[in-house]
């Protein structure tokens, strides 16, 4: 798709990156199908080439409406649409161009403003978040029915997993809202870990990976939480880290992409770049092998449905890998169907669009239902409490159901 931006974008960073990425699409539509979204409403404006239309208009320096932005904000950017296309548009990067251009030119209204500041503000900052759980958990029956589901009882606190040394040494990514809400998948990771001769060790000040002010489109707040984990996680690979992992597929995808982001910032470049390539999400740094010699077949053997998280299939392109772990620890995989369509949650998406992110879940659990699962496992954290909700059936991260196993099974 040729595009010339218009004069201001023209010859700048922004104006050529985007020229680039518009020129790979070649409009055949073989990514709407794969569009959740497009699926529900069935407008264009709602498909990925729809959306690239609207933002070659703004490139193009075309009257930027409050149309252009509601078309956008309905993205999930869960990069079906990457998968499908035959051509490598790579959309993801399209659509954090797009959404920068449109905060830029179609200011919101100030409690959307408020809103949005908010929800960036308590879901990144792990103590503050803390502080308001504790609140939620208090007044947990003055609150609206689809909040007090989300909130897990008081008992729920920090647990810490072994503190056992080994000569391998990887440092974790806590994240912000996984401790408060779900702190037992940290420590599973740690037992799981420590059982495979690997010691986990947190970095100081860790700060929110940025995934969740990126995709508001707060871009500045997101590059500085991103460079000075970049600080933290150089210190830690200094002091003999080999990787660092994260057991969030969201917040693994974000370091990742450290690289790109902060290409241009010249002090952080070259660190950011050593940053994402250390970089694993939890499922690439245990060897299905050393599971099964573990013993852990001698597990509990539940029936799991796998939710693939798009940010684990889409994003970081693992696929196949956490399916081949659950099934060395002794669980059977039941049949789903619909197994790259989005959960509806997405980082805030299922806050800000209530609608198509409840008809997603209630879509997604129809699909992870058919073989009658006793329990649903995933790969991160938001996916996890959103299917929750409405789930028939226990909700896990697929850390957890290994660790279970493992507890199980004889210490070698
Ligand atoms: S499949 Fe790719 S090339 Fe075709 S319309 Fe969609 S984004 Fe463009
Ligand atoms: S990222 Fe997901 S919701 Fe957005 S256009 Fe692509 S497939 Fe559709």
């Amino acid at each position: 798709m040729y595009s010339q931006p218009a004069a201001g974008l023209e010859g700048t960073p922004r104006g050529d990156e985007a020229q680039a990425l518009l020129r790979n699409c070649v409009h055949c539509g073989f990514c709407l199908p794969a569009c959740p979204t497009y699926r529900i409403t069935g407008n264009e404006l709602d498909s990925p080439r729809g959306r690239i239309y609207l933002i070659k208009q703004m490139v193009e320096g075309a009257e930027t409406t409050a149309t252009t932005r509601f078309h956008l904000d309905r993205c999930l950017t869960c990069r079906a649409c990457e998968r499908a296309c035959p051509s490598g548009v790579e959309y993801g990067r399209l659509i954090d161009l797009g959404r920068e251009l449109v905060e830029e030119r179609v200011p919101r209204a100030l409690p959307q403003r408020a809103l949005r500041l908010g929800l960036a503000a308590s879901l990144s900052r792990p103590r503050l978040f803390g502080a308001l759980l504790r609140i939620g958990q208090a007044v947990g029956s003055w609150l609206p029915a689809s909040l007090q589901a989300r909130i897990p009882p008081r008992s729920a606190r920090r647990l810490r997993g072994p503190a056992t040394r080994h000569a391998r040494r990887v440092v974790l990514l806590e994240g912000c809202v996984q401790p408060g809400l779900k702190p037992g998948i940290n420590a599973a990771t740690e037992r799981v870990l420590d059982r495979l001769g690997i010691s986990v060790e947190r970095v100081a000040g860790e700060q929110c990976c940025g995934a969740l002010g990126h995709h508001l489109g707060h871009t500045e707040r997101a590059l500085d939480q991103a460079r000075r984990n970049v600080d933290s996680c150089c210190a830690a690979l200094d002091a003999g880290a080999e990787a660092i992992v994260s057991s969030a597929s969201a917040c693994g995808l974000m370091v990742k992409d450290y690289a790109r982001l902060l290409a241009g910032d010249p002090d952080r470049a070259t660190q950011a770049r050593r940053v994402s390539e250390a970089t694993r999400d939890l499922a690439e740094v245990i060897p299905p092998d050393e599971l099964a010699r573990a013993g852990l077949r001698r597990g509990r053997g539940l029936s799991v449905a796998w939710q693939a998280p798009c940010t684990l299939q889409h994003g970081q392109h693992i696929r196949g890998r956490v399916e081949v772990l659950l099934e060395a620890a002794g669980h059977t995989l039941t049949p789903t169907s619909e197994p790259t369509m989005c959960c509806g949650s997405a980082g805030t998406y299922s806050l800000l669009q209530p609608e198509l992110s409840s008809e997603l879940r209630r879509r997604k659990l129809a699909a992870l239902s058919g073989g009658n699962p006793q329990v649903i496992a995933t790969a991160n954290i938001g996916c996890l409490e959103h299917l929750q909700v409405t789930s028939p059936v226990p909700v896990r991260h697929w850390i957890e159901l290994i660790a279970d196993a493992l507890d199980d099974a004889p210490n070698r």
